[in-house]
Parts: C-alpha cells; structure tokens; sequence
C-alpha cells in the first residue's frame, strides 16, 4: 500500500499531550459547487482537493487529517451526488455514498446565492426588497437522504458574497426552522472565515477514543496521487465543457533518486480534438499547466521537481472497468 501525505515541511507540527484524546471522520456533503472542497482545503490549512467552476471537479473520496492539540479530525471531501451517466459518474456516487457510511458527523454545506446575478435574472428593480430566504428544494432533498442519527452541522458558505451582515440572520434562520440540524455555522471557505467556530462546533461531537492517523498526516492518499490532481487541476481551469469530464491523469514515472526528482505524467483524453486543445497553439497550453501544476507540487514536497507531461487519447476510458482501474479510479483505490 502507498504510504499517506505527511504535511509539509514548512508547516507548524500539532502539539499537545494525547490524554483523553478524541477522534472523528466527518463527511462534507452538499450540492455541486458550494464550496466541499475549497473548505476541505481551508480546514487542513493546505491545498490539497482540487476546485474548478466546473461540476464534478471531485472524482475521489479525499481524506484531510487535522490534529488540533488532543481532538484530531478526519474530514472526508466527496464528489457531489448527481446522475451518473458513465461508469465513472456510478463510482463518484458510490464513493459519496460511503463517506456518510461510518461517519460520526455530516458537514452538510451549503452556500449563499450570488445576489445580484439573483436580481438579475428575476428580473426585479435594482431598489427593490429582496424576497425572504428559504432553504433551497434541492437542499432539502440532500438533508433528507442523510442517514438518521449521524449529527448534521450546517455550513453556510460564500458568506464574503453579502456586504451587509444583517441579511444573514434571516437566512439562518430559514435553515433553522426548515431542518433539525446540530449546530449552524456561516463561513466564506475562500476567505478562510469561520474555521474556528466550525471546529469549536464538531470538537464535542467527535467520539473519545485513539487519534486515527500519527499527528503528522495531511492526508490518507499517496503523494503522487495529489501529483495527478494537481495537474488535472490545471487543465480543467483552462479548459471548457467537453473537455474536462473526458480527462484522467496518470503518473507514469515517478522517480526520487536523483536530486531533482522526475515526474512523468500522462493526460488522457477521448478524442483527438481534445489533444489538440490540452497541448494548445504551440504547445503553449501544456507548458503553462505544467509550470503552475510543478509549483504546487513543490509546495506540497517541499522542494524542486522536474515535470513531464504527456497527453495520450484512449477512446471512452470512463466507460471501461479495466481503464478506470489503471486510471486509479478502480475499487478501493
Ligand atoms: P465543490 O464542487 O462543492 O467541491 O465546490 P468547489 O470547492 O470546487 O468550489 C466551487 C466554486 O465556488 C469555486 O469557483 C470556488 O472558488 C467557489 N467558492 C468556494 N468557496 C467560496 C466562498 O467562500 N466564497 C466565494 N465567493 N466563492 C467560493
Ligand atoms: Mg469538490
């Protein structure tokens, strides 16, 4: 088995003795796009889940490790619950599905709207009273699925997107009235505002017992397994549409020996036009993915590396058992 992610060298150990220690997984659930994994990454303190404006960005179940002095918290990001349409799409939806299995408490996020683009498209004056927040239908439908007697800590996001304060009451207490949850906690995961009082919200409910991971940990997945996402990140930013949902990174070579260790990564692609936009007018795309992707997998190491990326087309991988498998998308992976 690969070993897991140990945190970075520049970043601050956990200090603290172990008497009474607690220790938890908690499952972030929530619609696509509200912010699951740029919280998971303000809650670890270090970018590890890979965000993009796109949907279903998130293929994999990721475990962040956080040990604050006794209590450690193992915060689990998952793909958001959609229709599958591909074998891949099932997979996402299985590995959500088993996030909220075996958690001791749900971070079920949700975000505030984008007011003005609201105003706009209801087409009402610039002066006009904004109608009373409600707990959104499809929120509601998620809330509901949520297994019966897990604790559920409701995070209202994107909060930095209201200029006056006042108007989160109301919004708070919509959710309140609408849903039993735990506790209801507003933060801006891209501001990193809020943190604390989510954490001083899931402290009591994680169960007493050994930490899970050593107190260095960052994440349960495999440094090169951050490589490939650091990649893939960087192409779904600077591509449309089609493209992102047909593409897999796969690191070909990974080699720590010499002094500037050598990575190789292949991109896969569906189709031959998707080759052509990844590489870019001469091969000015992939340069700037590799340069951008390579800087952050430096951060993560702590020192240089020398990237190498490939772009290969394998027709329909998603829909392929054997393919998935080989793409790190295989059972239990
Ligand atoms: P996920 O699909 O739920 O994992 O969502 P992501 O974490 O990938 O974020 C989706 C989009 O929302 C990205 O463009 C983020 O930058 C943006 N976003 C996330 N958190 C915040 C926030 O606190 N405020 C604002 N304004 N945008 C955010
Ligand atoms: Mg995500």
């Amino acid at each position: 088995m690969a070993s897991p992610t140990p945190r970075s060298p520049g970043s601050p150990r956990p200090s603290g003795t172990r008497a009474k220690a607690r220790a938890g997984r908690i499952a972030i659930v929530g619609r696509p796009n509200v912010g699951k994994s740029t919280l998971l990454n303000a809650l670890v303190g270090e970018r590890i889940a890979i965000t993009s404006h796109h949907p279903q960005t998130t293929r994999d179940r990721i475990q962040g490790v956080v040990t604050q002095g006794k209590t450690q918290y193992v915060l689990v990001d998952t793909p958001g619950v959609h229709r599958a349409r591909t074998k891949l799409g099932s997979r996402m939806n299985q590995q959500a599905r088993e996030a909220l299995e075996g958690a001791d408490a749900i971070l079920f996020l949700t975000d505030v709207p984008d007011s003005k683009r609201m105003r706009i498209q209801a087409g009402a004056p610039a002066g006009a009273p904004a109608p009373a927040p409600v707990m959104r239908d499809s929120d509601l439908a998620i809330a509901r699925g949520l297994p019966p007697g897990v604790p559920v800590v409701l995070v209202i996001n994107k909060i930095d997107r209201i200029a006056n304060k006042a108007d989160l009451l109301p919004i708070l207490e919509a959710h309140g009235r609408a849903y039993e949850f735990h506790a209801i906690v507003p933060v801006s995961a891209l501001k990193k505002d809020g943190t604390k009082s989510l954490f001083d919200a899931l402290r009591p409910l994680m169960p007493e017992g050994t930490p899970l991971f050593e107190d260095d940990v960052l994440s349960d997945k495999p440094t090169r397994f951050f490589v490939a996402e650091f990649v893939r990140e960087q192409v779904l930013r600077r591509t449309r549409e089609e493209v992102p949902h047909g593409i897999a990174v796969i690191v070909e070579r990974f080699d720590e020996a010499p002094k500037v260790p050598i990575i190789e990564l292949g991109i896969v692609v569906d189709k031959e036009s998707h080759k052509k936009i990844v590489i870019g007018r001469g091969g000015s795309l992939l340069k700037e993915v590799g340069t951008d992707a390579r800087a952050r997998v430096e951060a993560l190491l702590g020192k240089q590396v020398h990237l190498k990326l490939w772009v290969r087309v394998i027709p329909r991988w998603y829909e392929s058992d054997a393919k998935l498998r080989e793409l790190g998308y295989g059972e239990g992976s």
